[in-house]
């Protein structure tokens, strides 16, 4: 870490700063920006899915959705979402509560029984390893760590993971079997993969036949701006490019309706939703249609989902924009951060200098403003730059997130000009 400042200048901001923290401490504030979980009033906007189906309960197909069956999840909610997920309602399946059992599931089965064009079970594998884009989201790292598949990771760019690297390692280890993509306003950096980024990773040669893509596309529809980013079609890519099997896509409405009671997605090719079909028969008898039936009738189409987000979207976009002011006249200049400017989804990322971010989010914490553990977004916790910090700010208030950013930013100040003039 370098500076131009005097010796002198940089006592003086370390003092504005030490007495800013001092202030912050004093407040005795209980701030939370740890995840990224709807506010109330945003679970408020879905009110009416929980009075519904009211009273009826057959599906389109004449279906009873209060009994068993109907493994793949009801069509009619399958047709709403392949628009959202781009993929072929045929191929798409409406599921439990949650994507990320989804994806536990699916590494699960592929440990144990044999995905389409593999030669043996993931867990007979000498080595399995994914490709962990960083930095990313610390849930999917999680369940790596958990059934033992090594990390790498892979630096992102602005267009999605740094496609020259991932070329080279798939081509050249058959133990890596897969890879984590957040595709459309990243966790936690808020990028959106190009089409070129979408091309190359449908099109790669792998030294695995087996490879698959984890496409967790949570924020497929969770638009900031005017303008919604519309990302390539990897499912279609990838059958072009002859891979057809190789791209497991994940969804759900965690972040449309309510999370932890919405309905789940997975989307792939023809082979790889009967594999899943099969395993999840001997799983369950069926999902919860009943609560499927009520997000039909409560979206409607995809034009209702691209309605409702619009309503999320005025309850986020204010929040997302304080963020934005205070990390530019509190930080702007200084050299001491730099933050992404999302155009949707959830996040926002904050690098601060090499070594700062753990003693940043500590400083934060004991003056009461929680932040994610520096590291979160890096496999096994370990930011090797120790630099990254992520913003969730979609939970408190507009008042209450204001103070805990300009709280962060203190803590940025402060870190930053310690080890400036400590340099
Ligand atoms: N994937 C990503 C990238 C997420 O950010 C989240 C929620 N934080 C999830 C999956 C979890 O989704 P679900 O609620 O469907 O399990």
């Amino acid at each position: 870490m370098t500076t131009e400042l005097s010796p002198d200048a940089l006592a003086g901001l370390l003092d504005q700063a030490r007495q800013d923290y001092a202030a912050l401490a004093a407040r005795s504030l209980k701030l939370d920006l740890t995840r990224g979980k709807p506010a109330p009033e945003q679970l408020d906007l879905s009110e009416d899915l929980l009075s519904l189906p009211g009273g009826r309960y057959t599906a389109a197909d004449g279906t009873d959705v209060r009994n068993y069956g109907g493994l793949q999840g009801l069509m009619e909610l399958r047709e709403i979402f392949a628009e959202v997920l781009q993929v072929p309602a045929g191929q798409l399946l409406a599921a439990g509560n949650s994507s990320l059992e989804l994806m536990h599931d699916c590494l699960v089965h592929a440990m144990l029984s044999v995905v389409p064009g593999a030669e043996s079970h993931w867990v007979d594998q000498e080595r399995l390893a994914f490709l962990c884009p960083v930095p990313g989201y610390d849930r999917h790292f999680s369940l790596c760590e958990r059934f033992g598949i090594e990390m790498i990771p892979v630096p992102m760019t602005d267009a999605g993971p740094d496609m020259d690297v991932v070329e080279r390692l798939v081509a050249e280890d058959a133990g890596i079997k897969g890879i984590w993509c957040v595709p459309k306003y990243s966790n936690p950096s808020g990028i959106s993969y190009s089409d070129e980024t979408v091309a190359r990773l449908a099109r790669m040669e792998t030294a695995a036949p087996d490879f698959r893509i984890f496409w967790d596309n949570a924020y497929a529809a969770h638009h900031l701006t005017d303008e919604p980013t519309e990302i390539a079609d990897l499912l279609g890519a990838c059958a072009q490019a002859g891979h057809a099997d190789r791209a497991f896509v994940f969804g759900s409405t965690s972040k449309i309706t309510a999370a932890g009671a919405g309905v789940a997605f997975f989307g792939s090719s023809p082979a790889n939703v009967q594999w899943l079909l099969a395993n999840n028969s001997k799983r369950s008898i069926g999902p919860d249609k009943i609560n499927q039936l009520r997000h039909v009738l409560f979206l409607r189409d995809a034009d209702g989902v691209r309605a409702h987000m619009e309503r999320q979207r005025a309850l986020l976009q204010p929040k997302f924009e304080i963020v934005q002011r205070i990390l530019e006249s509190e930080l702007g200049g200084t050299g001491l951060a730099s933050w992404t400017v999302p155009k949707g989804g959830y996040f926002v990322t904050l690098e601060v200098p090499e070594g700062c971010a753990k003693e940043v989010v500590a400083r934060a914490g004991e003056a009461g403003v929680v932040l994610t553990p520096a590291g979160a977004t890096h496999p096994y916790g370990n930011d090797p730059k120790d630099a990254t910090i992520r913003i969730a700010p979609s939970y408190p208030g507009l008042a209450e997130l204001e103070q805990a950013i300009l709280g962060l930013t203190a803590c940025v100040r402060l870190v930053g000009y310690e080890k400036l003039l400590a340099a």
